[in-house]
């Protein structure tokens, strides 16, 4: 079966954090490739001050020479609320119900999930894949509502191979290297006039300065 990995963001910009995950779940799921899907306008965050262009054109730089990576611009294609939903089911159409699609989150996005439009029926488009992002210090822990926890343990399955012989329907999580980078650290450190190299990519940084971002 074709397996495909999908990481939505804002990525504002994306950073190493974004590109290692995928990287490590490509290999660890046997992904055949990742798509990286920019969230043109996020239904929970306030708009982002970069244009969905400009945080698409960094994507781009970002994964220009990785072979298993490909930038998706479906959501910046479509009018109004960027919905996952909505993004599985374009993806459904083309790929049809034969390929396997991860949904790669970190878990800070997973504990929000039964807020998402039409949260309770995304497995049964793709599956997901959870990680780990490290915990700041000063930041509560924040429980899993009951809701997300009964439907982690109804889907939760502990082997990642079971997502490449099932096209949907499953939850697994992955140890990944653990990262501390965030795109709000970054763009508080750019407007602080701190510097950013080796939290992303060079090239995305010379993007950021060439237009002025942040
Ligand atoms: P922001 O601070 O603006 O929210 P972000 O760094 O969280 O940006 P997003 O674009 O919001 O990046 O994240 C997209 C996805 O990538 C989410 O599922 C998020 O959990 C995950 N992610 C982001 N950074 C990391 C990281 N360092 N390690 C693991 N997962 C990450
Ligand atoms: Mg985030």
């Amino acid at each position: 079966m074709h397996t495909i990995g999908i990481l939505g963001g804002t990525f504002n910009p994306i950073h190493f954090g974004h590109l290692r995950m995928a990287q490590e779940l490509a290999e660890s799921l046997s992904l055949n490739e990742v798509r990286f899907i920019p969230s043109a306008n996020p239904p929970h965050k306030p708009a982002p001050q970069v244009s969905a262009d400009h945080r698409a054109a960094m994507v781009q730089l970002a994964i220009a020479n990785n072979p298993l990576f490909s930038l998706d611009n479906r959501e910046l294609l479509r009018v109004g609320n960027s919905y996952t939903y909505d993004t599985l089911r374009s993806l459904r159409d083309e790929l049809g119900m034969q390929t396997s699609i991860t949904l790669m989150m970190g878990n800070d996005a997973f504990t929000k999930l039964n807020t998402w439009h039409r949260w309770d029926e995304l497995l049964s488009l793709c599956h997901i894949c959870l990680v780990a992002r490290p915990q700041l210090p000063n930041q509560p822990k924040i429980g899993l509502p009951k809701t997300l926890e009964s439907y982690l343990q109804a889907h939760y399955t502990e082997l990642g191979d079971d997502l490449a012989k099932n096209a949907f329907g499953l939850i697994t999580m992955q140890h990944i290297t653990a990262l501390d980078i965030s795109s709000t650290a970054i763009r508080e450190a750019v407007k602080n006039q701190h510097s950013v190299r080796y939290l992303l990519p060079d090239d995305v940084l010379s993007y950021m300065q060439a237009h002025q971002l942040y």
